[in-house]
């Protein structure tokens, strides 16, 4: 699902917030991305999504490569990408299921699908009772579940996510993470960067460390050493 090759990416002022960077995450795995701030998570996050670019390496996402990219074909690679923030990014103007059916709106879905599918999204992420509230009415958690039920309304094969638990309690932290357990379970690859020590620790998924922008540690690798 996701293949970096050597990626480095460069910053004025000479920061290296990726430094040779490779590694493989095939599809349907659960993965956390963790290390210090400024460890160079957000950065890879953001070349997955084609934000940026990097200033060396190769990068594959779902047999696309993102560095190759047309234009008009980055519309496609974010479409099969659910994306979820620390700071939910959830428009306060507009209801949770606005928040939601804007979101297919922008994707060109019929008024018929949208009002098909956003019930049912709502439902699977725990909140067809609070379709009508505002986000500022909603508690942390259930504003971050609606973020991720706008992250999956097209159902993207990849969902990544940056310090999702960021702004909630621990129990609300749970909640989130559980959900996206969920959606792992129904077949989503699923990429967390966080901090969140006790969830990394508890969920026991493949970890990927990064330390001033090198892997130092990978779970996957790890297992094929102890093997051997
Ligand atoms: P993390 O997500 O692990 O906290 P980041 O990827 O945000 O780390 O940052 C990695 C490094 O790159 C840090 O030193 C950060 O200051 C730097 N950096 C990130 N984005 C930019 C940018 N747009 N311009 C310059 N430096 C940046």
């Amino acid at each position: 699902m996701i293949r970096l090759y050597n990626v480095t990416k460069a910053y004025a002022g000479g920061i290296l917030a990726l430094l040779d960077v490779t590694l493989h995450i095939s599809k349907g795995e659960f993965v956390f991305l963790v290390g210090p701030s400024g460890a160079g998570k957000s950065t890879l996050l953001r070349l997955l999504l084609r934000d940026e670019l990097p200033t060396r390496g190769q990068i594959l996402v779902a047999g696309r490569s993102v560095t190759r990219l047309k234009p008009r074909e980055i519309p496609a690679l974010r479409r099969s990408i659910g994306m979820v923030f620390q700071d939910f990014r959830l428009l306060e103007d507009r209801t949770v299921y606005e928040n939601v059916a804007f979101a297919l709106e922008v994707l060109e879905y019929s008024r018929e699908e949208i009002r098909r599918r956003v019930p049912a999204l709502l439902e699977m992420v725990g909140l067809a009772e609070r379709a009508r509230a505002f986000p500022a009415q909603l508690s942390g958690g259930e504003q971050q579940r609606v973020a991720i039920a706008r992250a999956i309304a097209n159902n993207p094969p990849l969902i990544l996510a940056d310090e999702p638990t960021g702004n909630l309690d621990a129990a609300t932290a749970w909640e989130v993470i559980t959900l996206l357990d969920k959606l792992h379970k129904r077949g989503a690859t699923v990429v967390i960067a966080s901090h969140n020590q006790e969830i990394v620790r508890a969920m026991q998924r493949r970890v990927i460390a990064l330390e001033r922008g090198r892997v130092v540690y990978d779970g996957a690798k790890e297992a094929v050493r102890l093997e051997a």
